[in-house]
C-alpha cells in the first residue's frame, strides 16, 4: 500500500531530502560540514526573515521550547503562558518544571486569544519577563495573532517567544521586523525532514535576558551554541545526518521561493477547508492555521474509523483529536512538501471515507470544492513543488 503522510507532523519527504540522507556520513570536525553547516543556518536565517544566529539543536521542537525558557530565566522568575490548545500547555508545563511561576491566559481550545485578553494578563503581572506563545496550535487548527501580541508585550517591556513549530515555512515569520523576541520550531513540519532537530532563534533582547538567566543547563546552553556556531561548529556531536537534509530542503525552499512557499500553503490551506465546509462540516477554529485543517466530527460519524479507513483503504494517513477532543476532530495536515495534486487527493480520500462510513455526501462535491479553489487563486498551470 501507497502511503502518504497529512498529519500534522512528520509531514512528508521531498526525494531531495531522502537523497541527502542516503549519502555516506560525513565528519563533523571538517571544513566540508563548517561551510554546509553555516550555509544550512543561511538558509534558515533567510527564510525567517533574520540576521540574527538560528541554532541547530539535536531534540525534536519541544527541547527548542524547554531551551528558551531555561535559557531566559532564573528560578522564581515570572512568565505569561497564552494556551488554548495542546501546545500552548506545554510552555506552562516547562515553565512549571523549572520552577518558573507562569501566569496562563487560556482560551477555549478553538479560539485565539486577543491582545486586549493578553494586556490584562499583562497588567496583572507586571514583574512577567516573557510571554511564551504559540503562533500555529497544531492541536486545534487555530492561528494565534502573535505579531499584535508582541507589540503588546514590548510596549510593557516584556519578551515574546513563540513556537512556530508548525508556522515556520507556512508563514512568512519576517523576524526581524518583528517585535518577537524569540522564536522555535522543529525539524518535521514545514522544514520537510524527519524529527530529531530543533531550532532557536532570539533577537537583541532576548540574548541580553540570557546573560542575566540563571536557571540550571547543560546540554542547551544556547550562549556555547552560538559561539560554537561563528565557526561553523557545535558543542555537542550534530545530528550530521540530518542537518544534511536540512540542507537539501532549505534550498528547496529558497528555490521555489519564499513568496512562493507561502502563497503555495494558502492554496492547500483555502481548497481543503473549502472541501471539509462543501462537505457540510464545520471547521473547529474560527482563526485557521495554514498549517492544518481542523474539521468537527459530525454527529452520527466514528471519529476513529474515518481516519483509519483513510489510511487503510486509500493509503491517506491524517490524525484525529488530541486529549478532551480525542474522536472529536480530523486534522487534516498540509504542511511542506504538498502540491495542488496531493491536496486533491486527501479531500477525495477524505470524502471517500465518510462515505464509507455512511455521512450522506454527494460523491465529488470536496473534490470539487478544492479543484475550484484552486482555480479561483490562478494555481491553472501545473505547479512543481520543488
Ligand atoms: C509538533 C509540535 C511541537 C513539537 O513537538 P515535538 O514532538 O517535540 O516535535 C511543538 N509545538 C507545536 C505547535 C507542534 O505542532
Amino acid at each position: 500500500m501507497k502511503r502518504v503522510l497529512f498529519t500534522p507532523g512528520p509531514t512528508q519527504l521531498p526525494t531531495e531530502v531522502l537523497e541527502a540522507m542516503a549519502r555516506p556520513i560525513i565528519h563533523h570536525r571538517t571544513d566540508e560540514y563548517r561551510t554546509l553547516f553555516l550555509e544550512t543556518t543561511r538558509l534558515l536565517q533567510e527564510h525567517l526573515g533574520t540576521t540574527q544566529p538560528v541554532l541547530t539543536l539535536s531534540c525534536s521542537g519541544s527541547g527548542a521550547m524547554e531551551a528558551a525558557v531555561s535559557n531566559l530565566l532564573s528560578a522564581g522568575d515570572e512568565a505569561i503562558v497564552v494556551e488554548g490548545g495542546k501546545f500552548g500547555n506545554r510552555w506552562h508545563s516547562i515553565c512549571e518544571a523549572y520552577g518558573v511561576a507562569s501566569h496562563k491566559v487560556s482560551v477555549e481550545w478553538g479560539r485565539v486569544a486577543t491582545v486586549e485578553e493578553v494586556e490584562s494578563a499583562l497588567s496583572a503581572h507586571p514583574k512577567a519577563k516573557v510571554l511564551y506563545l504559540t503562533h500555529s496550535e497544531t492541536s486545534t487548527g487555530a492561528l494565534f495573532p502573535v505579531h499584535d501580541i508582541a507589540r503588546a508585550a514590548k510596549a510593557r517591556g516584556v519578551a515574546t517567544v513563540i513556537d512556530a513549530v508548525t508556522s515556520y515555512g507556512v508563514y512568512d515569520l519576517r523576524f526581524d521586523q518583528s517585535d518577537l523576541d524569540g522564536v522555535v520550531w522543529g525539524s518535521q513540519k514545514g522544514l520537510m525532514i524527519p524529527p530529531g532537530l530543533g531550532f532557536v532563534c532570539f533577537g537583541p533582547s532576548a540574548w541580553a535576558l540570557a546573560e542575566k538567566a540563571r536557571l540550571p543547563r547543560f546540554y542547551f546552553n544556547l550562549a556555547k551554541a552560538r559561539a560554537a556556531l561563528e565557526k561553523g561548529d557545535t558543542p555537542f556531536t550534530p545530528a550530521i545526518t540530518l542537518v544534511l537534509a536540512t540542507h537539501a530542503a532549505a534550498t528547496l525552499m529558497a528555490k521555489e521561493g519564499r513568496t512562493q512557499v507561502f502563497a503555495r500553503h494558502q492554496r492547500n490551506a483555502d481548497a481543503t477547508r473549502r472541501a471539509a465546509t462543501a462537505l457540510g462540516l464545520r471547521l473547529f477554529s474560527e482563526v485557521p492555521s495554514n498549517a492544518v485543517t481542523a474539521v468537527t466530527v459530525p454527529a452520527g460519524v466514528d471519529g476513529g474509523a474515518v481516519p483509519k479507513t483513510m489510511e487503510q483503504r486509500y493509503g491517506v494517513k491524517i490524525a484525529g483529536g488530541q486529549d478532551h477532543l480525542k474522536g472529536k476532530l480530523f486534522r487534516l495536515g498540509h504542511i511542506g512538501h504538498y502540491d495542488e495534486g496531493d491536496i486533491l487527493r486527501l479531500v477525495g480520500a477524505f470524502e471517500s471515507a465518510l462515505l464509507d462510513h455512511g455521512y450522506r455526501l454527494e460523491p465529488g462535491i470536496a473534490v470539487k470544492a478544492a479543484q475550484e479553489s484552486f482555480r479561483r487563486a490562478g494555481a491553472g498551470a501545473p505547479v512543481r513543488v520543488a
